[in-house]
């Protein structure tokens, strides 16, 4: 009953202290300026709070007998006081705020929520501090020696071996199993330890005398109370400080709702602490460049998070027989051989959900733009199996760009995943950005991911985003070029899963990669740096999967799996235009078609410097705009002739007529194709616009005039054909009446353009 005796004075204390806490969080605001004294003084009173909850104490033997009743109207009685202070504290929030004098409403809701979140973990803090001290006083000394032999019962019947464990007991033949007790431990404790350990080794089918193996029994004063086994790599902490340790993380992260904060602990303190937290370790043998090996965590599986001390993180890469190659995520300084790890037995997650949108985070979905913590409650890890064929729809809705070279000669489908390539500079981004400007009010979540681009570049391309309103459907995924080569690994796929969760919803998804190139050279360091053979161009052999199970996860869901769509634009950077070197062609490979940019066409003022004969989609064709497909149908071919001809051309100066007319037309058509940046076009007004210069409404207009003519040709027609642009839209063909009626409509028009 001393277990029950110390949670009882746990948990008291606990429901007084975040009382406390919160009413003495009204003064939040105040608190930015003065926090320190502020605090201390809270702290005085959970101090008091703290003799109050051993005053109740004395009383326990009652509150025993009335058992959980009791237990539930403190808890109850605690809850409607938080709920008080919480309205004093909305209440005085609100004055204080107000009186901050020309801020945004929105800076005063960033600067409260970090307030409250570096408050949170301060008073956690200290709470835990001062919970520590209480726990330690001589007078729960039986209480602690209890928790000891809690533990060491629960082995008794519980202890398991796993199969990492058995591994190493097998290959060395021994294993090693240690128990650190608060107190003094009963005399017992060893063989007890033995006859567990040999227990459950007979139970893995191994048979071996209880002097075997190599048993240590500790006191540690540290723990508080309890005690803390480890058997192999495996860890059962049954003690008073990794409770209080737990409690702390909690309580700092339950940063959103102050209820969150007493129902965490109430959790915790009333479940877990009869639980003994049960997880593997290892050591640190060896650590450069960013890579670490470690031994122990022998259950540790390929992409799992581990963590280090002072919170560092790590992902397994490499699995060997005695030992794990783990790739450092974030900053590595501090790690030193010899460190103590410890498995997190989960796979690499980043947070999900309609909470990230508008937001800029990193690859593990850390906030990066300062406007304080994310709340999701999703989570997705970042690699999943692509959605099956059964699942699988086929692309059969346009995702327009709102660019006329690509939308009417290389249309994209919803679910596609269409390569953008091009030397360095040549507006890959450009159009990657056009896409998902033109994605305002289409009911589209887009996702934009930098892969090892400069930070000022991304923050370019966000401040753009944002002037032009398309914050407020997308999410940007930034792994800058500073960062370790693993965050750039990962990013690509922290995106994709931040995309398919929105996917599986049936909501349609456009994400962008920029660029993979940068991705394949980080993953590229760091199979060098694990020792993984090389192969073509230094690349490890398995760079092609790298791509393949990223851009496979882009889909058009059947209507049973979710129905959405993920669209995917990865881009490509190429060294002198040579698209047959080992990361493109493997992309180009691995997509449904690719729009290439030439670096000469650029240069020439042909801007989106989209080259047509290279370009392909393969099947975004049976989900363009059946008039688009109308009008641009044969543009194509006549793009091609066009440039064959003018290649020619160049040469000789006497053409036929028709030769003449072709150019001339070509002309037309190339700078009409020619579109500024962040000016995406309807489709309809596209449509329009080509089939206006096709038919040959624009043959006597000079060429610099040819942008004047659309911007004045669309408002022209819009006006006068209503209706229209809905039908088109809705993927209508254009009918005779509708020929006949643009035909008289740009003939019109054609007459009073000048
Ligand atoms: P990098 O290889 O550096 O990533 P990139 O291929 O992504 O370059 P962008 O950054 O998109 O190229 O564009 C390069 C420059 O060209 C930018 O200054 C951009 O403003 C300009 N540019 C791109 N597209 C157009 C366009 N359609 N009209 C005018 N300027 C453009
Ligand atoms: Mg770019």
């Amino acid at each position: 009953m001393g277990g029950w005796n110390i949670l009882y004075a746990l948990i008291n204390f606990a429901i007084l202290a975040a009382g406390l806490f919160l009413v003495g969080r009204k003064l939040a605001v105040q608190m930015l300026r003065s926090r320190r004294e502020q605090l201390s003084e809270d702290l005085e009173k959970a101090g008091q709070a703290a003799e109050h909850a051993k005053e109740l104490l004395a009383g326990m033997e009652e509150a025993k007998a009335a058992g959980e009743q009791e237990r539930r109207e403190i808890l109850r009685a605690a809850a409607s006081a938080a709920e008080a202070g919480d309205q004093s504290a909305a209440a005085e929030d609100r004055k204080a705020a107000e009186q901050i004098a020309g801020e945004a409403e929105k800076d005063k809701q960033i600067r409260r929520r970090v307030a409250r979140s570096e408050i949170n973990a301060q008073a956690a803090e200290e709470i835990v501090e001062e919970a520590a001290a209480l726990l330690s006083k001589t007078e729960y000394e039986p209480a602690r020696a209890a928790l000891t032999e809690q533990l060491l019962s629960r082995a008794e019947r519980e202890l398991r071996i796993t199969k990492g464990d058995l591994a190493a007991f097998r290959s060395s033949g021994s294993i090693d199993a240690e128990l650190r007790s608060a107190v003094l431990p009963p005399e017992t404790a060893e063989t007890r330890i033995r006859e567990a350990v040999c227990r459950a080794l007979a139970e893995a089918g191994q048979q071996v005398e209880p002097q075997q193996l190599r048993v240590r029994v500790i006191r540690d004063e540290n723990l508080i109370g309890g005690a803390c086994l480890r058997v192999g790599d495996t860890v059962y902490d049954g003690s008073l400080a990794g409770l209080l340790r737990r409690a702390k993380r909690r309580v700092a992260q339950a940063d959103n709702a102050d209820r969150e904060l007493i129902d965490s602990l109430r959790e915790l303190l009333g479940q877990t602490s009869r639980e003994p937290d049960v997880y593997q370790t290892g050591t640190v043998i060896s650590v450069s460049d960013g890579i670490c090996r470690i031994s122990g965590v022998s259950d540790a599986m390929a992409g799992e998070l581990i963590e280090f001390e002072g919170g560092v993180r790590g992902m397994v890469m490499d699995l060997e027989k005695d030992n794990v190659g783990v790739v450092m995520l974030g900053s590595y300084e501090r790690v030193q051989e010899g460190q103590r790890v410890r498995r997190t037995g989960r796979i690499i997650q980043v947070p999900v959900g309609e909470e990230l949108i508008g937001r800029v985070v990193d690859a593990l979905g850390n906030p990066l733009d300062g406007q304080g913590e994310l709340h999701t409650v999703h989570s997705r890890p970042i690699e999943s199996p692509a959605p099956g064929v059964i699942d699988r729809k086929s692309v059969s809705v346009p995702m327009q760009t709102g660019i006329k070279a690509i939308d009417a000669l290389v249309p994209i489908g919803r679910g596609q995943r269409e390569l953008i390539i091009g030397d360095r500079q040549t507006g890959k981004t450009a159009i990657a950005l056009d896409a998902i400007l033109n994605q305002k009010g289409k009911d589209m979540i887009c996702i934009y991911v930098a892969v090892g681009q400069k930070e000022s570049t991304v923050a370019g391309v966000v401040d753009k985003l944002r002037q032009h309103g398309a914050m407020s459907y997308t999410i940007v995924v930034c792994a800058s070029a500073s960062e370790s080569a693993p965050m750039l690994y990962i990013a690509p796929y922290a995106g994709a899963a931040m995309g398919e969760y929105f996917m599986y919803k049936g909501r349609d998804v456009l994400i962008v990669y920029d660029d993979l190139s940068k991705q394949a050279v980080a993953y590229r360091e760091i199979s060098l740096l694990l020792h993984r053979p090389p192969g073509r161009e230094a690349y490890p052999g398995d760079v092609f999967y790298l791509h393949s199970r990223l851009l496979e996860r882009a889909a058009r869901l059947s209507p049973e799996a979710g129905g959405g769509s993920m669209t995917a634009l990865p881009i490509i950077e190429t060294q002198a235009g040579d698209i047959s070197a080992y990361i493109p062609t493997n992309v180009i490979s691995i997509t449904d078609g690719q729009i290439f940019l030439e670096t000469d066409l650029f240069n020439a003022g042909v801007r989106p410097a989209v080259n047509v004969g290279l370009s392909v989609s393969r099947v975004g064709g049976s989900a363009q705009l059946a008039a688009m497909k109308q009008v641009a149908g044969r543009l194509r071919m006549d793009l091609a002739q066009y440039r064959e001809l003018a290649a020619f051309a160049q040469f000789g100066s006497d053409l036929d007529k028709t030769t003449q007319a072709t150019l001339h037309r070509g002309d037309r058509m190339t700078e009409l194709l020619k579109q500024e940046q962040y000016a995406p076009l309807e489709a309809s007004d596209q449509v329009i616009a080509i089939f206006a210069v096709n038919e040959g409404y624009a043959d006597a207009v000079a060429l610099e005039d040819v942008g004047r003519f659309e911007a004045e040709l669309l408002p022209y027609v819009n006006e006068r054909a209503p209706g229209l642009r809905e039908r088109i839209l809705a993927g209508e063909k254009l009918g005779e009446n509708d020929v006949k009626k643009l035909r008289d409509l740009i003939a019109q028009f054609v007459e009073s353009f000048s």
